[in-house]
């Protein structure tokens, strides 16, 4: 028997008609077999794929949360730094070791105590850019 397409259409619509109304007793039969035996829900596959799906969903938020929590916010400009390093050089002549220090900016507390010879003898030195002796550090005055 030759079908044309809008017969088809309607054997759709007619199969569609006849399974409808099976929906729901067949779903009233499912919950009464899964109530006397629940682990029968976990064998339904669409209740199994919902709760995948669901999980890891579920497992990918708590993944960008904790990712979030790791990874330092991210600051616009960033905190202004309120301490400078300074280059100290140790006075006492039987040591003139050369050390750095953090300290505040605008830091005049000099002498500093030396860590090599343990005298307060370090003072803040610089570099000398020009001269015979470039390159060298020494006590600012
Ligand atoms: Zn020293």
């Amino acid at each position: 028997m030759p079908v044309d397409k809008e017969s088809r259409i309607a054997l759709w619509i007619g199969a569609l008609r006849e399974w409808a109304p099976t929906v729901r007793p067949r779903l009233a039969e499912w919950w009464e077999i899964v109530r006397e035996n629940p682990v029968l829900i976990w064998q339904t596959p669409a209740v199994r794929y919902s709760v995948y799906g669901v999980g890891l969903i579920v497992v990918l938020l708590v993944l960008q949360w904790s990712a979030s929590l790791l990874l330092p916010p991210q600051m616009v400009g960033g905190e202004p730094a309120r301490t400078a390093q300074f280059h100290v050089l140790c006075s006492n002549p039987a040591c003139g070791h050369h050390f750095v220090i953090e300290r505040k900016f605008k830091f005049k507390d000099f002498p500093v105590r030396c860590p090599k010879c343990g005298k307060e003898t370090g003072y803040h030195a610089v570099r000398v850019n020009s001269g015979p002796d470039r390159g060298k550090w020494i006590i600012q005055r």
